[in-house]
């Protein structure tokens, strides 16, 4: 089990360090860890956000453990040396194309979501974005029209490999969940969803046992404020799943409970909280630890199968929650390590 921890930036570094003891206590056979630079650390100590070695660390270990980027002080620098480029650019040399975000609520927190608590009760939904393609990595720039206007634009494209491996992804998850798939589209006004709309039903032949539905962006967002227990997986794209993740997780309650997993064609994973450094809180040790150390339970599930473990944390996590023990984020004051000590405590008296 090789591990490239990739702690990063403000509170990135401060979360690792309770995710690594949670790995520690479950005592694990042949865990090696290797730290390496990365975001606005990597760019003061040798140059750039995504350092050769870090990369080559990376593309060497079984599974990327990654803290957050994001350093105001360095947000003057040109687009290619941007601290947060150094996510986009391991996504892209790994080529980790489906993006996992799973959002389920927890007992005794129903009351701290954005929703009224009956509703947030309910929700248990996986999102898969897909992350190396669309109107992310399409043509862009600026340019001047005809009359002499600036224009800016950013090409829409997927073609149907792209669209076909993202959805294999997310009907084997569903068989691995209640069986229900919703991909989101915008087919009745972009071409690029017509055909993603096409291939997700072709592929859909191949996996009998899953229902498929079909919903526009826009009703999507709508409905997942409105009833989001309808859902179980949600398939979309790039640009519509990095809107909906994040509206997903204020449902839950907090940013800093919700885990992501970003998976490639084999097992290798980056595994990542869904929030940023937190400039604003970092080095007062305030930062709530859940998201690094569920992200770390998604890595022992997807990239080495360890599914019972993954749920020994996940239920940690979960008991530690129920039992009050809250970061400020949600009207708490248990400092970040004092939930990582609680869930350390409950993983060594299960
Ligand atoms: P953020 O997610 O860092 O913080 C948003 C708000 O949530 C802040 O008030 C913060 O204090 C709070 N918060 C976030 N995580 C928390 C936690 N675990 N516990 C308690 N409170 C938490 O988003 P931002 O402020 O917009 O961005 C800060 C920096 O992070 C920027 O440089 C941004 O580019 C970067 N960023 C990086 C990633 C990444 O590394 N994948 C993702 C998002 C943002």
């Amino acid at each position: 089990m090789h591990i490239a921890v990739l702690a990063g930036d403000g509170i990135g570094q401060e979360i690792m360090v309770e995710a690594l003891r949670v790995l520690e206590a479950l005592d694990l056979p042949d865990l090696r860890l290797d730290h390496a630079d990365v975001g606005g650390v990597a760019y003061r100590n040798h140059g750039h956000p995504l350092p050769p070695e870090t990369l080559e660390l990376a593309k060497s270990a079984d599974a990327i453990l990654f803290g957050a980027v994001g350093d105001p002080e360095l947000d003057g620098l040109r687009r290619e040396l941007r601290v947060e480029s150094a996510v986009l650019g391991l996504r892209k040399e790994l080529q980790l194309f489906a993006n996992l975000r799973p959002a389920k609520a927890f007992a005794g927190l129903e009351n701290l979501s954005a929703l009224k608590p009956e509703i947030a009760g309910a929700i248990d939904l996986l999102i898969l974005r897909e992350l190396t393609g669309d109107v992310y990595f399409g043509e862009k720039g600026q340019r001047e029209t005809a009359t002499g206007r600036r224009q800016g634009y950013d090409i829409m494209a997927y073609d149907e490999d792209e669209v076909a491996r993202i959805a294999h992804v997310a009907f084997k998850a569903a068989q691995g969940r209640r069986k229900k798939l919703c991909s989101v589209d915008k087919a009745n006004v972009l071409q690029t969803s017509v055909l993603w709309r096409a291939v997700v039903e072709e592929v859909a032949a191949g996996y009998p046992d899953v229902e498929l539905s079909h919903m526009y962006v826009d009703n999507a967002a709508m409905q997942m404020v409105r009833n989001p227990g309808q859902f179980d997986v949600m398939l979309t794209g790039n640009l519509f799943g990095d809107i909906l993740s994040d509206q997903a997780s204020m449902c839950v309650g907090s940013i800093g409970l919700l885990a992501s997993a970003s998976l490639g064609e084999g097992t290798r994973g980056l595994y990542e909280p869904i929030h940023g450094s937190a400039p604003d809180i970092a080095g007062q040790g305030i930062a709530n630890p859940c998201a690094m150390i569920l992200s770390a339970a998604m890595m022992l599930r997807h990239s080495f199968g360890m599914d019972a473990a993954a749920e020994r944390v996940e239920a940690a996590v979960a008991a530690v929650l129920a039992q009050d023990v809250l970061g400020h984020d949600l009207g708490g004051d248990a400092s970040t390590t004092q939930i990582g000590d609680a869930v350390v405590a409950q993983l060594t008296d299960d």
